[in-house]
């Protein structure tokens, strides 16, 4: 299945993207949230489709899309998990994984607007692919990994690099503004994703490709992060953890390259479907 949330922002609805059209499942009265994932949510939604798919509404493909899952309790980052990014950030290929956090409130629909910061002159773009926890994950092994995962999003980890870099100590301070961590179009749950160690995944800046990999040049897999990561906290179900960006964003280049007002991000992953965020000044 893929779930979609769709209506504007704060507003949002679930619904599912069919084949070739979307439609709301609203009447089944669960937004697709911590407790869904917790309580079998995908399995007894799917049963629910049997007997009531027919009578769900169509869903306007010129409806907003938002995020498609509710805010969760935590968006937890992986950093430099390609190694030629870390060689185009000037850092050295970590021997463990490097995590931060994004902030919650940074979660906005695939399309929606991405705003520069006040005071930002270094908004840069990261496509990633970021996994949905089902199932409570604490001290999980690598062979258990799977077990927890509900399955894949795109996500564009915008980040400011003064703010991420210039500044003291952690990165979070460039990672969590506001707008900064578009998700969706759809959550693919973890059937319709063959393998997600190896999709290609990448992103055009106004119709110019500047990311273009696979995620088979992971350092840490999907199943490494979500182990190693439960060493350390408790993942819920409905957490976020995106898996890191590939070579190509804008701070690499020689000058770095920055967006600016009116740029146009899209970007994409096998099977995950595309986004595209116009970025827009803070004002
Ligand atoms: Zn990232």
């Amino acid at each position: 299945m893929k779930l979609i949330r769709f209506g504007s922002e704060g507003q949002e609805k679930p619904g599912l993207q069919l084949e070739n059209k979307r439609i709301d499942v609203s009447a089944f009265a669960e937004d697709f949230n911590e407790k869904f994932f917790e309580n079998n949510g995908l399995e007894r939604l799917k049963e629910w489709l049997k007997t009531n798919e027919a009578s769900c509404p169509a869903v306007a493909e010129s409806l907003r899309l938002g995020s498609p899952i509710a805010r969760p309790s935590k968006l937890v980052c992986v950093g430099l998990n390609y190694a030629q990014h870390a060689a185009e950030a000037g850092m050295k290929v970590p021997s463990e994984p490097v995590l931060f956090f994004k902030s919650t409130t940074a979660i906005v629909g695939p399309n929606d607007k991405v705003i520069i910061p006040k005071n930002s002159e270094k908004t840069d773009w990261e496509v990633e692919l970021a996994i949905v926890i089902g199932k409570k994950a604490s001290y999980v092994s690598l062979e258990e990994a799977d077990d927890h995962i509900a399955g894949y999003v795109l996500h564009n980890d915008v980040s400011e690099r003064a703010f991420q870099i210039e500044k003291e100590g952690q990165w979070c301070k460039g990672k969590g503004c506001d707008t900064f961590a578009p998700l969706g179009p759809f959550m693919a749950t973890k059937d319709e994703v063959k393998d997600p160690n190896n999709l290609k995944l990448w992103l055009d800046v106004n119709g110019e490709r500047l990311q273009d990999s696979s995620t088979s040049d992971f350092i840490f897999n999907v199943q490494h992060v979500v182990s190693y990561i439960s060493q350390f906290m408790t993942l819920l179900p409905g957490d976020v953890i995106s898996t890191g960006t590939p070579f190509g964003v804008g701070l690499g280049f020689k000058p770095p390259r920055y967006l600016k007002s009116g740029d146009v991000m899209r970007l994409g992953i096998d099977g995950l479907g595309v986004q595209e965020q116009t970025a827009v000044a803070y004002k």
